[in-house]
């Protein structure tokens, strides 16, 4: 284990505490991504990193020739190179089908339907008469998607009647497009799921997210809902990672319905803003699992190590960066609270900057420490 080689396609904030957990295992990262100081390339200075899209067959071939097993930091990769280089012999985690499958959001409901698992109606639209089609079966409001590429929410658009169906195709042009039923949740549950090349799966708490504009905004975990849901969470999440093939860190996100019913939203086949509170609130983080996973070497507790955390993001609210990191000048004075900073050289609206973890004895105390962060962000709002 002492000398293995990660190369990871993607040199964001992810890889970027991967490469923290990384490095207290003495296991050595290589990087492939455009910027030279992307934020994971910043903290791994004893490699020579590749500078290069992450979907260039020659740059992602040049990384299988220096490490031992490829992995990913984001799903929207040339996993065609990858399942090539896979035949020639190449260990690469998640499997490239699994990445093929749930980077086309459309192809992974598909896999995921196939397989049984709970999810909101859906159907593909081809053309705009499809689109009318669904507006008719599923009624109003529409969830219109891009199949591909999608992030943050920016590939959504929600239609509130017939009438925005035009707006609707012009917004998302750019890639192929599905539908999906409105779901009137009453909160936003994730698991994260690690998962051995061999099968083994282990689930992490079931955490609430809560988003602010289609972008993450808190995670609380645990959850605070009914402890029946809260298995039935872990265990649909489960079951969905079981599915599929290769090993790593996925996140699973979910909606759940004023009953208690559960339907899965989507898939990401990395480690994800809502395990973020696992390097403080686990035994072990989503990082070093997916480390371990990707190397088979055996899997670390999933178990929560503190009674309570609650995770908020740092967003940029628009190229101030002094105005952005204010919460982590007041997250320095408050117990419990560690500060991520991702090292982002320019600050955009909605663009993630850093988090903060919260942790406590209970979750009113985690939630009082967190008062000033969030007043911070939002004067007034808590
Ligand atoms: P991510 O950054 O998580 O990858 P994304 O761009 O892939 O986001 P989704 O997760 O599909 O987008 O949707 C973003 C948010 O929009 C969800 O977290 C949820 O709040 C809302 N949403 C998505 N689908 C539906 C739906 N069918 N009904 C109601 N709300 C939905
Ligand atoms: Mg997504
Ligand atoms: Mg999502």
């Amino acid at each position: 284990m002492n000398s293995q080689r990660v190369g990871i396609l993607g040199g964001g904030q992810l890889g970027r505490m991967m490469i923290e957990a990384a490095s207290r295992l003495n296991l050595q990262v290589v990087i492939l991504d455009k910027p030279v100081d992307s934020p994971a390339k910043q903290i791994e200075a004893t490699q020579k990193h590749i500078e290069g899209e992450f979907k260039d067959p020659t740059k992602i071939e040049e990384l299988a020739s220096q490490v031992d097993v490829i992995t990913i930091e984001i799903e929207h990769v040339n996993a065609e190179i990858l399942a090539s280089l896979e035949k020639k012999g190449s260990i690469i985690h998640p499997s490239p089908s699994t990445i093929l499958t749930i980077q086309d959001k459309y192809a992974q409901k598909q896999h995921l339907a196939s397989h049984g698992i709970p999810l909101a109606e859906y159907v593909e639209i081809p053309d705009r008469a499809a689109l009318v089609a669904a507006g008719q079966k599923f009624g109003y409001p529409l969830m219109i998607k891009s199949k591909t590429m999608a992030y943050d929410g920016k590939g959504n658009y929600v239609a509130k009647s017939e009438a925005d169906i035009d707006a609707a195709m012009k917004a998302l042009s750019a890639t192929p497009l599905y539908a999906e039923k409105w779901a009137p949740f009453v909160k936003e549950l994730a698991v994260m799921v690690v998962r051995r090349a061999n099968g083994e799966v282990r689930a992490y708490p079931v955490v609430e997210t809560v988003h602010k504009n289609s972008i993450c905004h808190l995670v609380i975990a645990p959850a605070q809902v009914d402890g029946v849901v809260a298995e039935r969470a872990q265990k649909v999440a489960e079951n969905a990672i079981k599915t599929f093939s290769g090993a790593g860190v996925f996140g699973v996100e979910m909606f759940m319905m004023e009953d208690g019913e559960l339907l899965l939203n989507e898939i990401a086949p990395r480690p994800h803003n809502s395990g973020h509170y696992t390097i403080e609130a686990c035994e072990t983080s989503q990082y070093e699992n997916h480390l371990r996973a990707v190397l088979d070497m055996p899997l670390g507790s999933t178990h929560m190590k503190v009674p309570a955390s609650i995770m908020v993001n740092i967003l940029g609210e628009n190229s101030d960066m002094e105005e952005c990191y204010k919460p982590c000048q007041e997250a320095l004075s408050v117990d419990g609270a560690t500060i991520h900073l991702y090292g982002k050289k320019e600050c955009r609206a909605g663009r993630k900057m850093g988090h903060i973890t919260v942790v406590g004895e209970s979750m009113m105390q985690v939630q009082s420490r967190l008062k000033p962060i969030l007043n911070a962000i939002e004067p007034g709002v808590e």
